[in-house]
């Protein structure tokens, strides 16, 4: 006999991914600065990925990110950073650029707890007459504030190497577990008050001009940064894999 009135199974409901949920909350951070989202191709050509990038074919930087290379079909990768948006935008678009480009990239890598071959990245990008390394300063402490929701964020520049920007500069923001300290047992800055969060600098002339930007009129700031990595440090996951694993229980607790 079938009893109406009991109360039924729940069913399971799915829900959507830290990844994509992180990706709409920097969206929404930018958006409200009035950056626009801007998105290129995942497959690349090495022209957009490498050379526009002033990394030529000969230059020590192209073995910095091991590549993967579409089986017959030449010169073409999976993109190994969002930087291909820079100069693909650049081109369509007259200056004042204010954008973000999230999206997928791929490193041929092996894969370990802070590596996988494909991962996210967040690029940034910012051209007018009068952009400056303080406006970069402004904007990523605005972002950092506001992204680990902590009125004390600091952050510090220090100087880094990319090909595509002279200048360029590591960003560190100040250690939001232990409030900055240094000599504190702390696992997240490892005692230093500092965690290197991303890159970022002056758009390297070479760059704007592949761009079709007049580099003497203009100038400009990007800046790249890892999702996963961010969600990792917000939310003190050890394991890149976990985010791909499929494991329920780890994917239901954001
Ligand atoms: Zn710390």
């Amino acid at each position: 006999m079938i009893d109406v009135t009991r109360p039924g199974t729940k069913p399971q409901t799915g829900k959507s991914h830290i990844i994509p949920n992180t990706i709409r909350q920097i969206e929404q951070i930018f958006t409200r600065m009035g950056f626009e989202i801007a998105q290129a191709n995942e497959v690349e050509t090495e022209q957009y990925n490498f050379d526009a990038l002033n990394v030529p074919e000969d230059h020590p930087a192209r073995d910095m990110q091991d590549t993967f290379w579409i089986a017959g079909v030449e010169q073409t990768v999976l993109r190994t950073h969002t930087s291909n948006t820079q100069v693909r935008y650049m081109e369509s678009h007259e200056p004042p650029i204010r954008i973000i480009a999230p999206g997928r990239v791929y490193r041929n890598e092996s894969i370990d707890a802070t590596h996988e071959a494909q991962f996210h990245q967040c690029e940034g990008l910012v051209v007018g007459e009068t952009i400056s390394l303080s406006n970069l300063k402004h904007v990523l402490l605005e972002f950092l504030t506001e992204f680990f929701d902590n009125p004390d964020t600091n952050i510090r520049f220090r100087p880094g190497y990319f090909p595509f920007v002279e200048p360029g500069v590591e960003v560190d923001v100040s250690c939001f577990r232990c409030g900055n300290q240094t000599g504190q047992e702390c696992n997240v800055c490892k005692g230093s008050g500092w965690i290197e969060i991303l890159g970022a600098g002056m758009v390297h002339p070479h760059t704007l001009a592949a761009g079709g930007i007049d580099a003497d009129k203009y100038q400009g700031f990007a800046f790249g940064m890892g999702i996963e990595r961010l969600v990792m440090l917000k939310y003190g996951v050890d394991d890149i894999r976990d985010f791909y694993d499929g494991d329920i229980p780890f994917i239901s607790q954001f």
